[in-house]
Order: C-alpha cells, then structure tokens, then sequence
C-alpha cells in the first residue's frame, strides 16, 4: 500500500492511495468525517436577548461557528467558554465571541452572528466543549470522499469535433484543437468519471474507464485543525476500534 499527496491547496488536500481496499478507504473517512475530535459551542446561559432571533436559532448558530481546536487541550480542559455582550445597531461576528483562552478562536471571523438593531441587545455566555462527528456534525472536521483513479483512451490520430469535446468537460481537463484531443498536462486525476466526453464523442474516440488499483481521496478541511492532525487522530481511532475488536474475538 502507498499513499501520496498529489494536491494541496488552501484547506483541500487530495491523496493517491494505491493497492488500499476499498474498504479501509472507506472506513479512513468514516473515521475522518465522525471519530476527530474538535471544540464547537455545546452549552449556551443566555441572560439577556432582546433581539428578533430567537434563543434556540442564537444558540444553532453559535454551535455551528467551527473553532481553532487544540487537541492538546481535552487532556487537561473539559470546556472553555467564551462571552458575547453587544448592544445595536451592530452586525456581531464570530469575532465578537470573547474567549477565556487566547489561543482558541473562530475559524472564520467574519462569520455573521446576527444583526443588532437599535437597542437590542444580546448577553450570553457559551461553553465550547470537545466532541466528535457521531454525536454531532458541527464537531466533525472536514468533508472527505474518494473515486476510483481515471483511465482516459483517447483515439491516436485525428478526434472529430474535438474542441466541442473538450468544451463539455466541466473540471476543464480536456484540450482539443482542430481534430486534436489530448487531456491537458497533470490534470487526470481531476477527471470526475462523468463521461460526458464519451457520451458525445462515442467510446471510439475516447473511452473512460476507472483504475480500481487506485484511489483518489479528497478533504475538504473546515478548518479547526490542519489536515495532518486530522489523518493523525482518524488513523488512532481506527487502530484503537481495530484493538478493541481483537479483545472481543
Ligand atoms: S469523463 Fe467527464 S470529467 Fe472526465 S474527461 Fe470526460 S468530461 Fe471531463
């Protein structure tokens, strides 16, 4: 078995996995999307909330704001919580979240909480807590789905139409000049396996086919962590579930 990366580009990274099952592929973003842990807000005291948004609302957007996590810290921390009092007119961010811990903080903050209007006002403290994917999808860290490797045939010589061809690929991987069809330069993997090119150019001029021996695995990282961490943690819950089977076998 090897794995490489073959992409990474802001918070997506995409791997090359070869000779893998299929099966330990799929249970590598089972084990991503629901075994990771990070900190999303669990518990809310809301004082004071005189605004149009009702608590529960307030409370189902602040959970869902993702949170620099530090695995670290769930060995020696059970919460950490954080203060927002604003009074209108005001757009409060996730910025505005205030936290006892300088080295958590929103993802994103430029995330919109809500809008304040004149003289309303919000006063709340929340608790961030460590959870995982399986307990709810605001603690999962990335996205992470996988397709076969593609197999691109092109017919050798001359592809009618074949600008029209290339046109029709939507990731933008095909080149076609005159009769000329090629797929551009280090851009295969990106094919999506949609087989509109063969579907108008018949499987003569260029066939589609997948290559089962390898895999291409996509994370789309939400950010709370970096994605080595996360391979890091989801490969130790996997070996941990692995262990926890041979004791009962
Ligand atoms: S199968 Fe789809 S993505 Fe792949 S080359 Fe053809 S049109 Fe592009």
């Amino acid at each position: 078995m090897e794995a490489s990366i073959i992409k990474s580009e802001g918070k997506t990274s995409t791997l090359l996995l070869s000779d893998f099952k299929v099966s330990l592929v799929n249970a590598l973003r089972r084990a991503i999307i629901n075994s990771v842990q990070t900190m999303a807000i669990e518990d809310l005291n809301i004082y004071k909330n005189t605004s149009s948004m009702y608590d529960e609302i307030l409370a189902s957007r602040l959970g869902l704001v993702p949170l620099k996590t530090i695995a670290a810290l769930s060995k020696s921390k059970k919460e950490i919580t954080f203060k927002l009092k604003e009074t209108g007119p005001k757009a409060v961010h996730a910025s505005d979240l205030m936290c006892e811990d300088k080295d958590i903080s929103p993802v994103y903050p430029d995330t919109l909480i809500i809008n304040l209007k004149e003289g309303e006002t919000i006063d709340l403290e929340a608790k961030a807590t460590f959870g995982n994917g399986q307990e709810h999808i605001k603690f999962s860290p990335a996205h992470a789905f996988y397709h076969f490797y593609p197999s691109i045939t092109i017919k050798k010589g001359d592809v009618k139409g074949a600008a029209k061809i290339a046109s029709l690929c939507p990731v933008d991987i095909l080149e076609g000049q005159g009769d000329k069809l090629a797929v551009k330069k280090g851009k295969l993997q990106d094919c999506i396996l949609c087989k509109a090119c063969e579907d108008f150019a018949g499987p003569d001029n260029i066939k589609i086919e997948s290559d089962h021996d390898k895999i291409v695995f996509e994370i789309e990282n939400w950010g709370q962590m970096d994605t080595k961490e996360i391979l890091e943690q989801a490969f130790e819950s996997l070996e941990d579930e692995v262990k926890e089977i041979e004791k009962k076998v």
